[in-house]
């Protein structure tokens, strides 16, 4: 039997583990924590995530305890709508529930090993690097060059028992900063970035709950309440990277998934779900193709479309974390609503 090694057990490693074929592989997982997260956010779930989640065979159960996201709107920092987009069938699945569900769908012949992977195995199976954005196979195969970028921001979020009205869902952007509310199991679910210097390891929550308060003082008064109940036993914190573009995922009998591959900027909410696509994706392809040729297929079918939505993601970070361009971006906004509510009154008077 071939071996794969799988360095990470988060939510790309886990899926991969579980989708690979075990008649035809002896799969062993590398996992540093010892137990699932106590505290995680709400990841919302594209179409392309479920179709992976299906193939996965878990889509079911992940609706099951997930609440439909239904329509949000964009909205200035007091909290008037600029655009509302409808979410469709996606819904907001948490963290702790995705792990779960994924972990409960590995094979019982997948080897875990709980402890941290400082070096490859030299076993001359294939390693896959499913290791995050600070991704240790990432740093041996590809070198410091790809090590990943510290970006100014900070990301904290919380989850509170307290449902969120339907009328104050969705991001609101202000100058330099945004807040956003969706509903979350048994709850709601908010999170707020913006530009700060502390860090980038072992942050206060208490303290930057606070600076938070402070920030958004003059925000909406959906953010203010929401920030007033939060509390930091359900809040995380940390600063935001990303990793540089590869010219491959593919290296010396190493290949590299989900964060490892691609972190991004998680303004558009997509790279769980890329890692759950990468995931299936990888296993598909290993599962039917000899390695060199199931790895290229890879590289080919993965690297471009990832790029992509990275690209979208920071373009979409740097329009809604706007700072000196935050007026123009606001006038620019407040043009496009007014041409809509223009058009939805003529289209109203027709009929
Ligand atoms: C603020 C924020 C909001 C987000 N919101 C969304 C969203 O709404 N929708 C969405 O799709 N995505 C979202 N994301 C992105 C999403 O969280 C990541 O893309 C996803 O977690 C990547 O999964 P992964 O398994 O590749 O990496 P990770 O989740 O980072 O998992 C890596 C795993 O590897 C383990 N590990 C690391 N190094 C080692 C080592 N040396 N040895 C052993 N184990 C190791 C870690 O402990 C971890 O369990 C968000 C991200 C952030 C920061």
């Amino acid at each position: 039997m071939e071996t794969i090694t799988i360095v990470g057990g988060g939510i790309a490693g886990l899926a991969l583990a579980a989708a690979l074929d075990s008649n035809r592989f002896q799969v062993a997982v590398y996992e540093k924590r010892s137990e699932l997260p106590g505290v995680g956010n709400a990841l919302g779930m594209w179409p392309n995530a479920q179709r992976a989640l299906a193939r996965l065979g878990i889509l079911d159960q992940a609706r099951a305890v997930s609440p439909v996201l239904g329509s949000g709107s964009v909205r200035n920092a007091q909290g008037e709508p600029w655009i509302t987009v409808d979410a469709g069938e996606m819904f907001g699945i948490s963290r702790i529930d995705l792990l779960r569900l994924l972990d409960a769908a590995v094979p019982g012949s997948v080897r875990r090993i709980t402890g941290q992977v400082r070096d490859l195995p030299a076993d001359g199976g294939l390693v896959v690097g499913a290791d995050g954005v600070h991704s240790v196979v990432r740093r041996q195969g590809w070198g410091p060059g790809a090590d990943a970028r510290l970006t100014p921001y900070l990301a904290l979020r919380g989850t509170l028992p307290a449902p969120v009205a339907q009328e104050e869902v969705g991001e609101y952007w202000g100058r330099g900063d945004l807040f956003g509310m969706a509903a979350a199991r048994g709850g709601s679910f908010w999170y707020a970035s913006y530009r700060s210097g502390l860090g980038p390891y072992g942050i206060d929550v208490p303290s930057v709950l606070e600076q938070a308060r402070q920030r958004y003082a003059g925000h909406a008064p959906a953010i203010r309440r929401a920030l007033a109940a939060a509390t930091p036993e359900e809040c995380l914190v940390q600063r935001l990277w990303t990793v540089p573009h590869l010219r491959s995922y593919v290296r010396d009998g190493t290949v590299l998934i989900g964060d490892a591959a691609h972190g991004m900027m998680p303004t558009l909410g997509r790279g769980a779900c890329e890692s759950l696509v990468d995931a299936v994706t990888l296993a598909d392809l290993l599962n039917t193709l000899p390695q060199q040729q199931a790895l290229r297929a890879f590289d080919r079918r993965r690297r471009l479309p990832t790029l992509a939505v990275s690209v979208a993601s920071s373009a979409l970070g740097r329009v809604a974390l706007a700072d000196r361009a935050q007026p123009l971006r606001d006038r620019l906004l407040n043009l496009a609503r007014r041409r809509n509510d223009r058009a939805a009154v003529g289209s109203g008077s027709e009929r």
